[in-house]
């Protein structure tokens, strides 16, 4: 009778779990680590908490599930997506998959704290998976506890939803509830074990299906099984492709190449640096998942790695994910040979990565500068050049690329006026040499003599450029202060971050404090610089 009317009770959500439907399940019923085979996912239920509550909830989450605000406020909604309920329709379930970590292969790992609850169809017919992180034990678990604590849940709840405001492809999060109960952690992993609040992120996204979702059945030579999960996700999440073939498996390879490499010119767009890009944390539909020891470039640096388990080599550093993207896509492409068997089409689709990759970065760099379109004969240097002189000195990337959009066109003969609007950018004025400042008012006006050449208006160029260069970033130290502020139990720090990163990329007055620079205090404050893989 009402099409468009929200759902007022979560017994009304529309399940339709086809993941469990079109797949086998694991034969064993009881919860105990254990390597599953002849299976892509073990039934399991999540364990119940003492004292859920809510900490936050992300409206626009709540919307694609058709959920009423009256419901996501009612004690209900906590108690589900908290796993205390279960509802008519969710047939939880743990995913089998395994991953190469740090380069090397791994074996099973599997959802060892995340519980599917099932996939809802919306009422725009959008498939939808919802999945507890933090839940409890599952057959993945190994030696783990299956929970995560408040801390990395509140980081998990913010990026995901930061991200998809900067409209970069990400799996979204419901909702950020404390189960009441506390967790043990040993943060550094140094002797140091405390008692931690422990927290449960509903996260949602059409899919988590990984890339080690298929190498676990490649490495295990179960391919039968690989062929299912890979018609099983053409069908469901590919479904233009057509029908699942050879020449189809391949061109869904490469449309996989494809998305991995949009995603990854965005995070370099934004100065996001995943932290722990092992196979297992690839979505094979180009989805930023996995939200762990993950930071944002402060001081433009390349070579910065927020995880401290990755600081000897450097594997996850900023300037390297391009090049991990295009290893992980070759594990990926290992595991898909069972289907095609053969190598050279395999390896054209891996050189469409590098293809799209290198010129969706000329086209954003472009965008990020204000040019009309990438020019090669003076664009290559300008960029190149640019990407040098962000590194001479301690300079804050975010509000570096936001006041470039304030210079003007029209040149000022006045070297002190040219650079002044750059000022805020810098962390530490005694490097600002007149060395430096030399090579800095020789870019810019290169720069300024290459938007000439553009003829765009200097209003009409700052309006596309801020469309792209944000304003406001999960910065690692605002995360940090919403999570010292939340295990107080004040909340209105996770909640006034969820607003603010709503409109990343408009000023909002109220929030200017929001876009400041890492003050001192938090260059080497634990969660502020770096960050353990422990959650
Ligand atoms: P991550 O590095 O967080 O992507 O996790 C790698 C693997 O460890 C995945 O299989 C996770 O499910 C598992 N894992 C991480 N933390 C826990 C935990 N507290 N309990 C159980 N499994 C975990
Ligand atoms: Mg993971």
């Amino acid at each position: 009778m009402y099409p468009n009317k929200p759902l007022s009770q979560l017994d009304d959500l529309n399940f339709d779990n086809n993941f469990i439907r079109d797949l086998p399940c694991d034969k064993e019923t009881h919860n105990y680590p254990r390597q599953v085979f002849d299976a892509c996912y073990s039934k399991v239920l999540p364990t119940k908490v003492a004292n859920p509550q809510r900490v936050a909830y992300a409206h626009e989450v709540s919307e694609l599930l058709d959920l009423s605000p009256e419901l996501c406020n009612s004690d209900d909604f906590t108690h589900v997506f908290t796993g205390n309920r279960i509802t008519k329709g969710m047939e939880p379930y743990a995913i089998c998959y395994g991953g190469h970590q740090f380069g090397h292969w791994a074996g099973q790992l599997g959802d060892g704290r995340a519980i599917n609850l099932g996939e809802i169809i919306n009422k725009k017919g959008e498939r939808w998976a919802l999945q507890l992180k933090g839940a409890g034990r599952t057959p993945y678990s190994r030696t783990a506890d299956g929970l995560a604590v408040l801390r990395s849940s509140v980081r998990e709840f913010l990026c995901s939803e930061a991200m998809h405001h900067l409209e970069i492809p990400t799996t979204r999060a419901l909702s950020l509830t404390l189960t009441g109960e506390s967790v043990i952690r040993d943060m550094f992993y140094n002797g140091n074990p405390k008692a931690e609040p422990g927290a449960v992120v509903c996260r949602v996204a059409p899919t988590f299906t990984r890339f080690g979702s298929f190498q676990i059945l490649t490495a295990r030579r179960d391919h039968t099984l690989l062929k299912q999960l890979a018609d099983h996700t053409i069908r469901t999440h590919y479904p233009h492709l057509g029908e699942p073939s050879p020449s189809i498996y391949l061109a869904w390879f490469t449309e996989i190449c494809q998305k991995t490499a949009e995603m990854i010119v965005h995070w370099q767009r934004v100065g996001f640096v995943h932290g722990v890009m092992n196979t297992d944390n690839m979505s094979i539909l180009g989805l930023t998942i996995d939200y762990g020891p993950y930071g944002w470039l402060e001081n433009y640096d390349p070579n910065w790695t927020p995880n401290t388990t990755d600081v000897e080599h450097r594997r996850y550093r900023f300037g390297n994910q391009p090049e991990i993207a295009y290893w992980n896509l070759g594990q990926l492409a290992n595991a898909l040979y069972p289907l095609i068997e053969q190598v050279e089409p395999l390896q054209a689709a891996l050189n469409v990565y590098t293809k799209t990759f290198e010129q969706g970065w000329q086209t954003m760099m472009a965008d990020k500068l204000g040019l009309n379109r990438y020019q090669p004969e003076t664009d290559e240097s300008l960029f190149s050049d640019l990407i040098a002189l962000l590194q001479r000195v301690e300079t804050d990337m975010t509000i570096f690329y936001r006041q470039l959009a304030i210079i003007s066109r029209h040149v000022n003969n006045n070297d002190e006026a040219l650079i002044l609007p750059l000022m805020p950018a810098y962390y530490v004025p005694e490097q600002l040499t007149a060395d430096y400042k030399t090579y800095l008012i020789a870019w810019l006006n290169r720069y300024i003599k290459r938007l000439q050449e553009d003829n765009s208006s200097d209003v009409e160029r700052r309006k596309r450029m801020h469309a792209v260069n944000p304003k406001f970033v999960l910065r690692n130290y605002l995360a940090q202060l919403a999570i010292d502020k939340a295990e107080t139990g004040d909340f209105t720090m996770v909640n006034e971050l969820l607003d603010c990163l709503r409109r990343p990329y408009d000023e909002q007055p109220n929030y200017e404090r929001y876009a400041e620079k890492r003050p001192d205090w938090a260059r080497q404050r634990a969660g502020c610089s770096m960050l353990s893989c422990s959650s």
